[in-house]
């Protein structure tokens, strides 16, 4: 926390503003809007419940499909199934680990042939990269299918100098306690059109009718944020910058002490059209250059009261998803196999992450 939030939430408590509706989330949707540079957003009880509702708003129902990333988190792809829609997982491309364009447009020629056209294609910035946006747009208006972007982990990332989640119909966002900013949990559905976010403020708030009873012709939700939290988020949206900045100054700390060794690689921006908002330093190690696998590393540092974590488990491989069509190259799962998250928090001393780094040294040398 900056100090800020206090403010805000005492004055929900103040004014008993505690409800899912109120000024601090009028407020905090406004910074967001014009933050990311979108005209409209809704906030949320939670990134997932964004993803729901987006599905839900382009109409994805009982036995569509939907072409998402398969290396990411389970809160990307378990609203499709919310919605007993089949998800058809893509493997990653191996520059910036997020949705292959190739793999995308393989799948969804295969999947026209099968007769059946998907209803969204929905990439992930994961760990704050952009995926290739370019590509991606170009393949939606190629195919006519709507593009979501799930940017949970990615508020502040551009592409192109425009910000993720502004280049597909609709964006979402993460503020869960783990993320960049965070309101303890919470999420928001942003679009530059109007109708879109008023029907997900609709849906988000038990789908009530406009009439002085409670009248109801559509199944809704209650996915609203809450006042008070959004007074967390508003106060967070006040250092936004710096925290982006801090996460940025992580990776290249890292990467400037590490470059040199063999055998380890950080995923980097692969062209000056991408801007990272480097949310966490992911490295991949190989173990036969190494001699240490990413399983060695992660409990030798454990012992040492460092946390680290492993990539995220495509979903592919994921006991609940096995039966999923995919489209794969073996690349998320390579990633997985070598991938470590560091030590990434926004509030990380020099002297912090030069311990991180002597630990590290000392798993290499080893
Ligand atoms: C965190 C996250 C979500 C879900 O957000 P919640 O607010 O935790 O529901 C979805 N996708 C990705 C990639 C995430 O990291």
């Amino acid at each position: 926390m900056c100090g800020a939030e206090q403010k805000y939430v005492n004055n929900a408590f103040k004014t008993n503003w505690i409800a899912p509706a109120g000024p601090n989330i009028d407020a905090f949707e406004d910074s967001l809007a014009d933050f990311i540079g979108v005209r409209h957003v809704a906030a949320l009880n939670s990134g997932t419940s964004a993803i729901h509702l987006a599905l839900i708003l382009l109409g994805v129902e009982h036995d569509d499909e939907v072409i998402v990333s398969s290396f990411t988190f389970c809160g990307t792809v378990n609203p499709i199934v919310y919605q007993r829609a089949t998800p058809i997982l893509i493997d990653s491309e191996p520059d910036t680990w997020n949705i292959s364009p190739e793999l995308a447009e393989e799948a969804i020629r295969d999947r026209l042939k099968k007769g059946k056209k998907p209803k969204a294609i929905l990439p992930v910035h994961l760990y704050g990269m952009p995926a290739n946006l370019e590509r991606l747009t170009d393949i939606s208006q190629k195919y006519d299918i709507p593009l979501i972007e799930d940017a949970a982990e990615a508020l502040g990332s551009k592409y192109n100098g425009r910000h993720v989640g502004s280049f597909g119909i609709i964006g979402t966002f993460s503020f869960n306690g783990n993320k960049i900013i965070t309101t303890s949990g919470g999420g928001a559905l942003v679009s530059n059109d109007k109708k879109i976010v008023e029907k997900a403020r609709f849906l988000a708030t038990q789908a009530r009718d406009k009439a002085p009873h409670y009248q109801h012709s559509h199944i809704g939700y209650n996915y609203r944020l809450s006042n008070v939290t959004a007074g967390i988020g508003r106060g967070q949206m006040e250092v936004i910058n710096e925290r982006i900045e801090k996460r940025r100054e992580n990776f290249f700390f890292y990467k400037k002490h590490l470059s040199g060794k063999e055998g380890l690689k950080f995923t980097e921006e692969p062209d000056k059209k991408y801007y990272s908002n480097h949310w966490l330093t992911t490295i991949l190690i190989d173990p036969a250059v190494t001699g240490v696998s990413r399983e060695e590393i992660r409990s030798k540092l454990e012992k040492e009261d460092i946390e680290t974590r492993p990539l995220w488990k495509p979903m592919h491989l994921q006991p609940v998803f096995k039966s999923c069509p995919a489209y794969i190259d073996g690349t998320a799962e390579d990633l997985f196999t070598k991938g470590l998250c560091l030590p990434s928090g926004s509030n990380m001393s020099d002297e912090d992450r030069f311990r991180v780094l002597d630990a590290l040294n000392n798993c290499l040398e080893k």
